[in-house]
């Protein structure tokens, strides 16, 4: 086994150093190293709809998403790979499941990683083939075990799903690669119970220093999804593990992005968009607060600026709040104070408030 030092990983973690993790290139995006965590999706169209897919994927491009990763569960899926990887921009992942000869087609049409157990393709022969032609095109394999999918001898010696049982399992497939010299490797530990994928991955980081794709496998709806994989993905983060990371939301995949960049943000992994800090309200308040949050997050919720607004419902805790960030206004009866950077600028009518913050956001030029 091509383990990492572990207790060098311990320690890292322990002083808020990133795990230490090897680093393969997925295209142009790396993964592992010192690199950014990257963050990805899948699409939900069916891949043999050419046309669909390239739509999706290029939202997803301009949500922010690095990597894509694609179904390829048929012949038209497989057809219809070359065409999608021509006109995408970011690196394609192939998910194939069982199936060598998907993921030789895969390789042919150019995609950058393939996510495939190495155990489960069959024999040896077919292996070598897989892994040989993915050598040949300097693409890395990801390794993803699932609690729900677990091999049965491995089941059954630990009774149910088990962090030790998932580590096992992904290690059979590792050792599979590493037989054949091969150790362009990602892997992935997921489950639904959040608890059991941080252990897991705690397993994992500690026992090797393959990077580590992170994810709440089926994760559910956008609100259970998005709390599901902020704890679990989140946990993680903080302790300095993890690579790359995958939301999954029963939803459109650009929310998946949206949640992922969210998650990396609020641990400072990412660059800031427009921060909106708001006060929940309470019986204090005195503007339409909601209506006004509403749309500022509309107005100013994707724009690639790192700017600070708080936006505060009354004048008990508000002054205080507003004058701590770039942009804030502190709300009065029917009012609000603007302050940038602390300093007061002026009083706005509460229908004004809107347009003045987008007008001051767009006027404010970050610290570089
Ligand atoms: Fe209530 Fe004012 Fe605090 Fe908002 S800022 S929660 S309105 S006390």
């Amino acid at each position: 086994m091509n383990s990492g030092d572990a207790a060098g990983i311990g320690s890292a973690v322990r002083t808020g150093i990133r795990r230490r993790s090897r680093r393969v290139m997925v295209g142009g995006v790396p993964i592992g190293g010192d690199a950014p965590v990257s963050v990805q999706s899948m699409t939900k169209t069916k891949t043999g709809d050419i046309e669909a897919t390239v739509a999706q994927v290029l939202a997803l491009e301009e949500a922010g998403c690095d990597i894509i990763r694609i179904t390829v569960n048929d012949r038209e899926a497989a057809d219809a790979l070359p065409a999608i990887v021509r006109r995408v921009h970011i690196p394609v992942v192939a998910d194939i499941h069982f199936n060598h000869v998907f993921a030789l087609k895969a390789l042919e049409a150019g995609v950058s990683k393939v996510r495939i157990n190495p155990g489960n393709i069959g024999s040896r022969d077919r292996i070598h083939e897989v892994l040989r032609a993915a050598r040949e095109r300097g693409v890395p394999i990801r390794i993803g075990v699932n609690s729900g999918s677990l091999e049965e001898d491995i089941l059954e010696r630990h009774g149910y799903p088990t962090a030790e049982a998932l580590y096992e399992s992904a290690m059979r497939h590792v050792e599979i690669c590493e037989e054949f010299g091969f150790s362009d490797i990602v892997i992935s530990v997921k489950s639904t119970d959040v608890r059991l994928m941080i252990d897991a991955y705690r397993l994992v980081a500690e026992r090797t220093d393959y990077p580590l794709h992170l994810g709440v496998t089926e994760a559910g709806t956008t609100r259970v999804g998005t709390v599901k994989s902020a704890v679990g993905i989140g946990a993680l983060l903080a302790d300095r593990i993890g690579d790359t990371i995958r939301v999954s939301l029963t939803d459109d995949p650009v929310k998946e992005i949206e949640v992922g960049k969210e998650i990396l943000r609020s641990l400072g992994l990412a660059t800031r968009n427009v921060e909106l800090i708001t006060c929940p309200t309470c019986g204090r308040l005195e503007v339409d607060l909601f209506s006004i949050t509403r749309e500022l997050e509309e107005a100013l919720g994707h724009l690639k600026k790192p700017v600070k607004v708080a936006i505060l419902g009354c004048a008990v805790n508000g002054p205080g709040e507003a004058r701590e960030a770039d942009i804030g206004v502190a709300c009065g009866k029917g009012v609000g104070i603007l302050y940038r950077k602390g300093e007061v600028l002026r009083r706005v009518k509460e229908e004004e408030i809107v347009s003045a913050v987008i007008e001051e956001v767009m006027k404010f030029q970050p610290e570089t």
